[in-house]
């Protein structure tokens, strides 16, 4: 059977419940919208679309321009996304903290950006020194046939030979959790694939806090290998049987629940060994 292609989402939910990876990778049942997913598009988006701003109109005046700019563009792209938050079923309190939320770490990378930009304003006029904090790449995919693996990376940065691959988050902690290490590391091994040598530095942007980097050192690159070889052998089978229920806090929490709650504890509530054959869906044959 010839491999699944895997990304750092999908080897993180098999690591996570190997169940929830059945239903989301093979029978590929539909996830549900929720508003850290929801808030995580919009903030993506904004800071995508920031640099893409013409830098020729910036006047002296580019602090109270940019905010204005992403103020705007974020009050756009939450508008656009309002009709799904609308379906998600919070209080009216609920959404005006997470819009104000988000306004506030829209802020706090501003301000690292605001702090840049001022450095490089000592030596260059604005329009310059704009475009020279601009990142080299901006949602980049990354994908090898050879380890049948692809990601995106959300932006890279290239100072001389150091080169430095970047994710953001909207996390509440500010902690590289083993989950975000795996995600570095196989975008690490994917930029090294592509261009023939590694990145310095990765790390995530955590929009609440700040900057978290590691270097890229062999022992990283041995980790993505490693989980990259584990995941394709764990998912050689279409078999409902091969992926084990992690049954934990994750299955429900005080705010939520996983996607597949319903199907896993209604429509096949017994434990696996239990499960009847003929009660499993037909998997499609395309592969994730
Ligand atoms: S409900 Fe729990 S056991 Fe079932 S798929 Fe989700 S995380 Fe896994």
């Amino acid at each position: 059977m010839s491999k699944r292609v895997q990304s750092p989402s999908s080897i993180n939910t098999y690591k996570q419940c190997p169940r929830k990876y059945y239903y989301q990778y093979i029978l590929k049942l539909p996830t549900k919208d929720n508003i850290h997913l929801i808030r995580g598009n919009v903030t993506h988006t904004v800071l995508e679309q920031f640099y893409e701003i013409d830098s020729s109109l910036l006047s002296e005046n580019y602090i109270e321009e940019l905010t204005y700019y992403v103020k705007n563009l974020f009050n756009a792209h939450w508008t656009k996304a309002y009709p799904k938050i609308m379906k998600l079923g919070l209080t009216e309190e609920q959404i005006v903290f997470y819009y104000q939320e988000t306004i506030m770490m829209l802020a706090n990378w501003l301000n690292h950006i605001l702090q840049k930009l001022r450095k490089e304003l000592e030596t260059k006029p604005v329009e310059e020194a704009f475009r020279s904090i601009k990142p080299t790449a901006i949602e980049q995919e990354f994908s090898s046939n050879e380890l049948m693996v692809r990601g995106f990376v959300d932006y890279i940065e290239e100072d001389g030979s150091d080169v430095k691959i970047m994710d953001y988050k909207t996390s509440k902690k500010f902690e590289l959790t083993p989950e975000y290490k795996l995600q570095l590391a196989i975008y690490a091994l994917l930029y090294d694939k592509k261009y023939g040598k590694r990145p310095t530095k990765a790390g995530i942007w955590f929009l609440k806090h700040g900057e978290i980097t590691i270097d890229v050192d062999e022992e990283l690159v041995k980790l993505a290998k490693f989980e990259i070889e584990q995941i394709h052998l764990a998912t050689e089978s279409d078999n409902i049987l091969d992926y084990p229920k992690h049954e934990g806090p994750l299955c429900r929490y005080s705010t939520g629940q996983c996607d597949f709650y319903e199907t896993c504890f209604k429509l096949y509530p017994r434990n696996t060994h239990e499960v009847e054959l003929q009660a499993i869906p037909q998997v499609q044959n395309k592969k994730y």
